[in-house]
């Protein structure tokens, strides 16, 4: 199927309200392209919802930190937009910086709570990048079903936050990871990783599933949970970003010396070499990254 692709935002605007106006329901899925089966296991699951599907792919400036990889951040639009038109994208939208962030913007948006956690103090101004530029896709597209990975977690979180206390037009729908068969999530920066770093990546699913196994056999011990994840991390040659045992909803820690309750989110930030891989699961709810939970 051949998709329409545009570049010019005032176009993505009139052309959703036509393909409204005729009857159509839109799905959207933004990404920062580079795309791979969990982007599209997405664009996938939003044809579940919608008669077109939108994909973005815009590599938002405003997310990445001043020493973060904005500038190296792979990029392959021609490649990206074969592979959403295999899956099924209606419409493409590849914009500019200049025409996503005019002369003269001045305009961010905040959620507060929900990004005091986890990546938020370690990424300062990122969820501002990305409520900021969600918002403003959010405003082109209009009434729709957004899909998002929960690989992501925290980003869910805001972004369902936003859509609530902006009383936006727009039904968050989430899609599990979609990780490799060593349990590794996919991620555009896997890329980035040498064949020893990938092997050694291995260790981040393999310690979630050994979590929900301890979890599953009734540790309650946050900070039990935390340094076993942590100290396999480790042990592989990973330094840790964060660990973190926390509300699902809320995202706030669990404190080290209360219960775990019996469904918690288990996330971490760590860095495999120059590489910053993030990865979760909900404990007490979701399926081991790794068959049989193995280290
Ligand atoms: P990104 O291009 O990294 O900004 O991601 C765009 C969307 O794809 C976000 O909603 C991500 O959560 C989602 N995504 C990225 N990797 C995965 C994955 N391995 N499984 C499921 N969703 C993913």
């Amino acid at each position: 199927m051949s998709a329409s692709i545009l570049r010019v935002p005032s176009e993505l605007q009139l052309r959703c309200d036509e393909h409204r106006a005729r009857g159509l329901t839109l799905g959207l899925v933004p990404t920062m392209g580079a795309l791979h089966e969990g982007h599209l296991a997405l664009v996938k699951e939003a044809r579940e919802h919608a008669s077109l599907v939108v994909v973005t792919i815009f590599v938002n400036p405003t997310q990445f930190g001043p020493n973060e990889d904005f500038q190296k951040y792979p990029r392959d639009t021609a490649g990206d937009i074969r592979k959403c038109e295999q899956a099924g994208a209606g419409l493409i939208f590849t914009p500019d910086v200049a025409d996503m962030y005019p002369k003269g913007d001045a305009t961010r948006v905040q959620v507060h709570g929900l990004t005091e956690y986890l990546c938020g103090p370690l990424r300062p101004g990122h969820f501002e990048g990305v409520a900021t530029i969600v918002t403003k896709l959010f405003a082109l597209v209009g009434r729709s079903v957004a899909v998002f990975g929960r690989k992501d977690y925290q980003q869910v979180k805001v972004i369902e936050r936003l859509v609530a206390d902006l009383m936006l037009p727009v039904k968050i729908v989430t899609h599990p990871t979609v990780r490799e068969t060593d349990g590794l999530a996919l991620s555009s920066r896997n890329a980035y990783l040498s064949a020893d770093e990938r092997e050694r990546a291995r260790v981040i699913p393999q310690a979630l599933s050994h979590a929900i196994q301890q979890h599953g056999a009734g540790l309650r011990s946050a900070s039990a949970l935390r340094e076993n994840v942590q100290a396999l991390l480790t042990k592989a040659g990973l330094r840790v970003d964060y660990v973190s045992v926390a509300d699902p909803e809320t995202l706030v820690p669990v404190s080290e010396n209360a219960d775990v309750p019996d469904t918690a989110l288990l996330a971490v930030a760590a860095f495999c070499g120059k590489t910053r891989l993030i990865d979760n699961v909900v404990l007490g709810r979701d399926a081991p990254p790794v068959a049989g939970g193995s280290v």
